[in-house]
């Protein structure tokens, strides 16, 4: 490149693109270096015999005041997904219930005693603000047992593949904690952010990649030109002087570098202070197994997916009617589930073969929907080290890396690894990164 970057970022998957495509947004120079051949990290969406499997991120909502502008400025083709989108379902106890915000109290999921507590949250007590709770003590507290235990579960499976028990609930979902810290109680938190939004601002909807993630990285990469270099793998980022210095396949100095890797990754190429803290982060390994055939074979709800309760019986954590709520990711008159397994909600299951994992997700997604299925495509993507498990500790440990990096200015971490989980929040933590970079560009 003709000019000196202001920042180079390293690894090309949604976070380090993010970060780069907000830092080019807002007039500044990024340079981007990714080991693979492709942008797009985990993110790698699967394209065969015309089913599109989303082995990571495979949807977000929008508008979002942070994602919606990076996606505008680099013609991302995002759209909404199909309405039913909204339509969720939670399967325990043998049952599947559909799920549908506050309405869902009048289901039977929860007993009527466990709808009672829901009376007392607005007096339960507050915990002091930097509690490290876990995210089923903290709903528990708030919600009774019964619905705290529900929805801990639910939340945990659907986001982390956690395990409730150990989750932080102020590092994996802020949002709620920020409730209970603003206005002392979630439904009085709940209200008043009801009340904060204006009445036309327009609700976010679930969207999607039509044509795949895979072509929304590369649209984030090809918005930068020549300053997104493939093949490029990082060894080593050096402080020298005043800059630093990026050395793999060539050296590229800028006075900032973003370290976009998963920790593990990124202690490979960091100065060494970070390595021990940087080693003690925990993923969790999961794995999705793609279902797919003829509707006449293959019924599918209509609906974004079931999530399973902590008394389902079931190994499986989640199921997605990806067909249903985006149309294209199966050829007509087919349709295509997919299924979660594994993280910290459980470990133990990974041991099966390939194999194994599809006839026990077609046994549990045949339970699941009442009736027998047989698909006719399958697919097993095993995600290693896998998911970043934001649990209790997880926020002192941000703590300390931040005292390490005090010592090194101008050298940022991002990526999913720290403080954001999914695309989202990747962008919202772009933009605080890019706020940085620039300042001292
Ligand atoms: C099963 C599953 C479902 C998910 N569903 C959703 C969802 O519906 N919505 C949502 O918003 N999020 C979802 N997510 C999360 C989302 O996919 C991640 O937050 C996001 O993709 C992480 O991106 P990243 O850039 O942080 O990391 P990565 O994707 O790991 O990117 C790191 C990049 O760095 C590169 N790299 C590694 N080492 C080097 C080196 N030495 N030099 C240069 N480059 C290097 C890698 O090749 C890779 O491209 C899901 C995740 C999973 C696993």
């Amino acid at each position: 490149m003709s000019e000196h970057p202001d920042v180079v970022v390293v690894g090309a998957g949604l976070g380090g693109l993010l970060v780069a495509a907000e830092v080019a947004r807002r007039g500044g120079h990024p340079l981007v270096l990714e080991a693979g051949p492709v942008s797009g990290g985990v993110a790698a969406s699967v394209h065969d015999e015309n089913y599109l499997l989303e082995p990571a991120a495979g949807s977000f909502l929008l508008p979002h005041p942070y994602l919606t502008p990076i996606l505008e400025s680099v013609g991302a083709g995002v759209v909404p997904a199909e309405p039913v989108a909204h339509r969720r379902y939670v399967y325990d106890r043998g049952e599947l219930f559909e799920f549908a915000g506050p309405t869902s109290l009048a289901t039977r999921l929860v007993s009527t005693r466990g709808k009672l507590q829901l009376f007392r949250e607005p007096w339960v007590q507050t915990q002091k603000m930097n509690t490290d709770e876990s995210l089923r003590s903290f709903l528990e507290r708030r919600l009774g047992p019964e619905v705290g235990r529900m929805g801990a579960t639910l939340m945990a499976h659907g986001v982390f593949a956690g395990d409730p028990n150990k989750l932080s609930v102020r590092a994996a979902f802020p949002a709620i904690t920020a409730l209970e810290d603003i206005a002392g109680s979630l439904a009085r938190g709940f209200l008043a952010r009801r009340r904060a939004r204006s009445k036309d601002a327009p609700r976010a909807k679930v969207h999607i990649a039509p044509n795949g993630m895979d072509e929304l990285a590369s649209e984030l990469a090809v918005s930068l030109g020549g300053n997104f270099r493939p093949d490029w793998p990082v060894n080593s980022v050096q402080r020298d002087g005043g800059e630093w210095v990026i050395i793999g396949r060539g050296e590229e100095r800028a006075p900032s570098v973003v370290v976009a890797l998963a920790p593990a990754k990124a202690a490979q190429v960091v100065p060494e202070a970070f390595t021990p803290l940087l080693n003690e982060a925990h993923a969790a390994p999961v794995a999705v197994v793609g279902l797919g055939g003829h509707e006449a074979d293959l019924p599918v709800l209509s609906g974004f997916g079931v999530l399973t309760g902590p008394d389902c019986g079931l190994r499986i954590l989640g199921l997605l009617f990806e067909s249903s709520y985006a149309l294209g990711r199966a050829p007509a008159h087919h349709h295509l589930l997919k299924g979660i397994y594994g993280g910290d909600a459980d470990p133990t299951v990974l041991a099966l073969s390939d194999d194994d994992l599809v006839a026990l997700a077609i046994e549990e997604a045949g339970q699941i929907l009442g009736m027998p299925f047989q698909p006719t495509w399958t697919r097993v993507i095993r995600h290693t080290p896998g998911i970043p498990q934001y649990n209790v500790g997880h926020l002192a440990w941000l703590d300390r890396l931040d005292l390490i990096s005090a010592d090194f200015p101008g050298l940022h971490l991002a990526g999913w690894g720290y403080r954001a989980m999914g695309v989202t929040s990747l962008a919202q933590h772009a933009a605080a990164l890019a706020d940085k970079v620039l300042a001292s560009s």
